[in-house]
């Protein structure tokens, strides 16, 4: 057999992903997802329809490799309606497949073998691989329960002379932390000290139910040091469209495009035009979008507290961490395994948000806790609060 390359050794699968596969083994046709964020609701009917226009208007050929350029505008426009930032879509926004694209071309385009990247733990799964596979070494800073604060001397610590660049997931996946302008102008401050980049995965950025989303880009002198990503899927239901983009001043973003070019060519171009509708929803629709999952998020933190789960509302994004602790299972892989066997119930384990194990006891940390992720409907999540009930070694009295 031929071998396979050592990079691939350095990393484990998707866990997210591999609880879709487990779902729909077990339970094809009555598997409930709470894994892998996605919505299993419609998208916009007007969105769909730029989309559907698009293919019928022979919409079907590569566009620019770095996005089409009534995307790049309205990538543009709505960054300065939201930010007050002024960018050029020609030279300052690139069109990729996906936030997860544009994360990994950030990485390979800016950091290089033996570099360090600080990235907070627990945090969405992609960043350490994508951080791995640019040859960089992560650093990891926890976000302490139990309102996932930062502390400043562990941050200050994690910077050196080797930090080529910060990961900050505002709102975040998986605590829904949603970072205070304090928080990233200690951050920023750092960058600044250590000449290092910041890149703000801002995909969850019209998800906040307390506080206040802050680009960090906006904070003074961070402009220049800042990779902004962004994408259509969360906001608007269409994560598989994987239309995403990157914000960045000229010479960063041309080390983007180039990685960009050789990895995928470009985003799927009809999806791109209708992205440009996406981005011109009026105000109201990011209202109801919000008030609807403030009702999906009360919804289920309060079912899982019934179950005997501890959890906190999320603060922003549309995942909830809940402690299992009060349940019989060994850890978290055992009780995700039997609630995706037993019950036809999909979550992630704690730990596939922290590193890999240098031990597997149940001090570890992620392993009292699971992610229920709520982008979905009302009738979904009470079908799933069913399937909680009375789950093994739940105590009689509460
Ligand atoms: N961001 C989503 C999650 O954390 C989906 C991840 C993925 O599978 N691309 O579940």
């Amino acid at each position: 057999m031929p071998s396979v390359a050592d990079r691939t050794q350095h990393f484990t699968e998707s866990v997210i992903r591999e609880m879709t596969r487990l779902i729909a083994l077990h339970h094809p046709d009555d598997g409930i997802n709470l894994a892998q964020g996605f919505p299993d609701f419609p998208a916009p009917a007007e969105i769909k329809e730029a989309a559907i226009a698009a293919i019928r208007d022979d919409v079907n050929q590569y566009s620019v490799t770095w996005g089409a350029p009534a995307l790049r505008a309205a990538v543009a426009d709505k960054v300065a309606r939201t930010t007050g930032l002024v960018v050029d879509p020609d030279r300052e926004v690139t069109v990729t497949c996906g936030a997860t694209e544009a994360m990994i071309a950030t990485l390979l385009a800016t950091v290089n073998p033996g570099d360090e990247v600080v990235i907070f733990q627990p945090f969405y799964e992609n960043y350490w691989p994508d951080t791995v596979l640019a040859g960089a070494s992560p650093r990891f800073v926890t976000l302490h329960e139990p309102d996932w604060r930062i502390d400043p001397d562990e941050l200050t610590a994690a910077f050196g002379a080797r930090t080529r660049a910060v990961v900050i997931n505002t709102p975040n996946n998986p605590t829904g932390k949603v970072f205070s302008r304090d928080e990233l102008e200690l951050i920023g401050g750092l960058c600044e000290r250590w000449n290092a980049l910041a890149i703000t995965d801002e995909i969850y950025e019209h998800l906040v139910y307390e506080g206040q989303h802050v680009s960090l880009a906006t904070l003074p002198g961070m402009r220049e040091r800042t990779v902004m990503i962004s994408g259509i899927g969360k906001s608007y239901s269409v994560t598989g469209w994987r239309v995403g983009y990157a914000v960045a001043p000229p010479p960063l973003t041309d080390a983007i495009r180039k990685i960009h070019d050789f990895l995928t060519v470009g985003a799927p171009a009809p999806l791109q035009a209708a992205a440009v509708a996406a981005l011109g929803q009026p105000n109201s629709y990011y209202r109801a979008y919000l008030s609807d999952y403030r009702q999906r998020r009360d919804y289920l933190v309060a079912s899982l507290r019934d179950a005997g789960f501890g959890c906190q509302p999320p603060a922003g994004a549309y995942y909830i961490m809940a402690d299992i602790s009060r349940f019989d299972f060994a850890d978290d892989v055992a009780l995700t395994h039997y609630l995706v066997r037993e019950r036809g119930l999909a979550v992630v384990p704690g730990t596939s948000f922290y590193p890999p194990p240098d031990r597997s006891d149940s001090q570890r940390p992620g392993s009292q806790r699971v992610r229920f992720s709520f982008p979905k409907r009302m009738e979904t999540l009470r079908r799933a609060a069913e399937r909680l009930a009375d789950l093994p070694g739940r105590p009689a009295a509460r």
